[in-house]
């Protein structure tokens, strides 16, 4: 493990660490990172904890071993170096692990583009993508419910929102950045993603001095892909931010430069985005950009700006000078086909300088790590105004409907079947594929009017008894009168 001893950060006390270097290459980007910064003058007290392949081949299918957590509690910062993640045999993912446990809901992953000295058709391109990182499609809550069919719950909530979109535009002023972007699929999801750009075109309105613009997910890709120098900041959920952050970071040359901070209330985690590289582990090959990148965040959330800037620079003048590792060597702008170790002297040898083409960075606006407090809200009136009631059936719409309509009564009605979401009763075409999974909508005549709780057991016992038990069930609430729920297709 390197020690860190000199040059400490003169501007803060030394601050514990947990470190884990992984799998793969991750010992020998860990090592050469800790290398640099500490030379930077990083003033830090690491702590190993033990991660990745040995922990689950010990049975341990989280990937971490119990004793682990206790680091992270104390220290509230991890350095983590990629791990290999076995496939398979109930594993677990470490990373949504670690995230969910200590409420990391927000991953940051700048993408800057180096050109020209690493390759990129964006040469303007200065992106921060800022995800939300535990809600979404991650709940990892899934079922099967007919032979034909399974679902997964997408759960996109207000606090969780209000803080991501929050963190982006307390994130853009600290910055400096001038706009902030939000994509979503409102037009499709009305309540989850409906939900997303409601809460920030509400918190917009409250940064005044930053732009604020919301794009259909799709069109927004497209201009990313297309014209990435045209973004700034990007707030995105969870599943739209995984993928375009990987975009965005290739846009720019390669997924193996980047770093990515997951931060939480009390705990923060930093790493390289790329995975643990087994085909070139141990052959001083590897690119430790990634982490440094990452450790670089890390710096500058303990307060330890000045080392931050130091390295960052330093870092930016090597690529400048051409020294580059074999991912992104270019004989048209390389000087020389480094290795890892080579690469982090070139790095250290440099400490102190700053680029001359690419942008210098600084550091000391940022402050203290941002921290997001929710405003109080008063709580919305909620009505129970039916029920959607889902069945196995492999019989006809028709015949569906008949029995509906037939066990139906006590203050509900049938108002509508639909098969994924395509309304087929009433009024339905015969040109509507229908698999073994309906949906009945049951309501009072007037579908605003309140229902109780206990008429819709009742319905439920009644339709059971006729032989139709119901696979799951949703309640139809209305919100101070709006509805908490989507009409179906074609109604
Ligand atoms: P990978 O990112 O490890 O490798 C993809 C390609 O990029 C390989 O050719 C590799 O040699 C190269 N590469 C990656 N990082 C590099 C670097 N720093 N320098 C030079 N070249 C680099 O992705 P993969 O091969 O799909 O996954 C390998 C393992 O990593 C898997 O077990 C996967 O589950 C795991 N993984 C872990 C994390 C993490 O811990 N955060 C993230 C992604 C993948």
């Amino acid at each position: 493990m390197q020690e860190f001893d000199t040059p400490a950060d003169k501007s803060s006390a030394p601050v514990s660490v947990t470190v884990a270097r992984g799998d793969g290459i991750g010992p020998e980007i860990m090592d050469a990172t800790l290398k640099i910064i500490a030379a930077g003058g990083a003033n830090l007290v690491p702590e190993e904890i033990k991660i990745g392949e040995k922990v689950y081949e010990k049975g341990i299918t989280s990937g971490i071993e119990p004793g682990a957590w206790d680091s992270l509690r104390k220290t509230r910062v991890l350095l983590k170096a990629p791990i290999t993640t076995p496939q398979g045999k109930g594993y677990k993912s470490l990373n949504v692990t670690i995230r969910k446990a200590f409420g990391m809901f927000a991953n940051i992953r700048p993408c800057p583009s180096y050109a020209p000295f690493v390759a990129t058709k964006h040469p303007d391109t200065d992106i921060v993508i800022v995800r939300e990182n535990e809600e979404d499609l991650y709940g990892g809550i899934e079922h099967r419910q007919t032979e034909d069919v399974t679902q997964c719950l997408k759960l996109i909530t207000r606090p969780g929102t209000e803080k991501i979109v929050r963190y982006a535009f307390e994130y853009a002023r600290r910055a400096n950045r001038s706009k902030v972007s939000c994509f979503t699929k409102d037009n499709i999801m009305k309540q989850t993603d409906g939900l997303f750009h409601r809460v920030f075109d509400e918190v917009a309105a409250e940064y005044p001095d930053i732009e604020a613009e919301h794009l259909i997910i799709d069109i927004g890709t497209a201009r990313l892909a297309n014209t990435p120098e045209r973004f700034d900041v990007l707030v995105l959920p969870n599943l739209y931010g995984d993928i375009l952050s990987d975009v965005a970071a290739e846009l720019v040359g390669s997924v193996g430069m980047a770093g990515s901070a997951n931060i939480g209330d009390n705990i923060a985690m930093f790493e390289a985005i790329h995975g643990s590289a087994p085909d070139i582990a141990g052959k001083n090959l590897a690119n430790p950009s990634g982490l440094l990148l990452g450790a670089i965040q890390m710096l500058t959330h303990v307060g330890q700006f000045e080392a931050a800037e130091r390295v960052h620079n330093a870092w930016l003048k090597t690529v400048e000078d051409g020294i580059h590792t074999a991912d992104i060597y270019n004989p048209s702008v390389s000087k020389e086909k480094v290795g890892t170790d080579r690469f982090s002297d070139a790095v250290i040898e440099r400490l102190g300088e700053s680029p001359a083409h690419l942008k210098h960075v600084t550091y000391r606006s940022f402050g203290k790590p941002i921290k997001i407090d929710l405003p109080t809200r008063s709580l919305a009136k909620k009505e129970l105004v039916g029920i959607d009631v889902f069945f196995d059936w492999r019989g006809s719409t028709e015949e569906l409907a008949e029995a509906m309509e037939k066990n139906s009564g006590n203050g509900l009605s049938l108002v509508m079947i639909t098969n994924r979401g395509q309304k087929v009763y009433p009024d339905g075409i015969p040109e509507t594929f229908c698999v073994d999974h309906w949906r009945c909508r049951f309501q009072n005549e007037n579908t605003t009017d309140p229902v109780s709780q206990n008429q819709t057991i009742a319905l439920l016992a009644k339709l059971s008894d006729a032989g139709f038990p119901f696979i799951k069930t949703e309640c139809l609430y209305t919100f101070d009168g709006q509805p908490g729920f989507s009409l179906g297709q074609g109604q």
